[in-house]
């Protein structure tokens, strides 16, 4: 059964750069293929002392959202770990143009023969792993390009909004979704950040109206204010189940594809 990990919950540089919580990405299995999301820092470390171990060379595709740090440090690890140590070519990345080109590309160039494939996040186009079709969604997170994923498969839709400033139509983007990840870094609203705020995600949820809600990617303000019980009091004024990610947490489908 197909089922999302999350490695690592924090986000935001304080929470990461002390590492009050973990900063690895998410590990994604749907129809037995298994995929990467966000390599931050230490991920390829808590893959391997996850219980079960997770194994990066049984990886296909490893997506990065955006090419801040938080997100993108282990993708050239990963990479060359999902290739064996680069002995097998393996596996597709897919990323943002400005990760891989420009003045600052986050993805080294010697790895970049351990993939089979590069494809470039295109807003509008449907990308394929095996049977996953994974759909971009462009977000506006500041001078980097930034998307979020939904994947469809046959154990459901599953969207990640990652790294987001809010608008209006961002929700309706999510609409249809089984289990909605929402990374929310900061609780009260601020003008100059460009990430969503607790009240901003209980609006998408609210009109997205996934079976299932998970809150992640953490920073001081939402540490500081316990995501448990935020979580637990947006349930409650959504009707909807709404959980906080906590670092290692493994979600099965059977917990947001009730249809199976
Ligand atoms: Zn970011």
């Amino acid at each position: 059964m197909g089922y999302v990990k999350f490695l690592g919950t924090a986000g935001a540089r304080f929470v990461v750069a002390r590492q009050l919580r973990s900063s690895a990405g998410t590990w994604i299995e749907l129809d037995g293929v298994q995929m990467l999301l966000d390599p931050g820092p230490g991920t390829l470390l808590r893959a391997r002392k996850s219980r079960p171990a997770l194994d990066p060379t049984q990886l296909s595709a490893i997506f990065l959202s955006h090419k801040h740090l938080d997100h993108s440090t282990d993708v050239n690890i990963m990479i060359e770990a999902m290739a064996d140590g680069g002995l097998k070519p393996r596996g597709t990345l897919l990323a943002p143009r400005d990760a891989l080109e420009g003045e600052d590309p986050v993805v080294l160039r010697y790895v970049r023969p351990f993939l089979k494939e590069i494809q470039v996040w295109e807003e509008g186009r449907v990308h394929e792993v095996g049977p996953v079709r994974i759909h971009p969604v462009r977000h506006d997170h500041g001078q980097v390009e930034a998307y979020g994923l939904i994947l469809e498969s046959s154990e459901g839709r599953v969207g990640f909004l990652v790294d987001a400033k809010f608008h209006p139509q961002l929700a309706g983007r999510y609409e249809g979704c089984d289990l909605l990840v929402l990374n929310v870094v900061m609780r009260d609203w601020k003008p100059e950040v460009d990430h969503l705020s607790l009240d901003e995600a209980a609006r998408v949820v609210d009109q997205a109206k996934p079976r299932l809600a998970v809150l992640t990617h953490f920073g001081m303000s939402m540490l500081r204010a316990n995501p448990r019980l935020l979580a637990t009091r947006l349930s409650e004024q959504l009707g909807r189940p709404v959980l906080a990610a906590t670092d290692g947490l493994s979600i099965p489908s059977k917990d947001w594809n009730k249809g199976a």
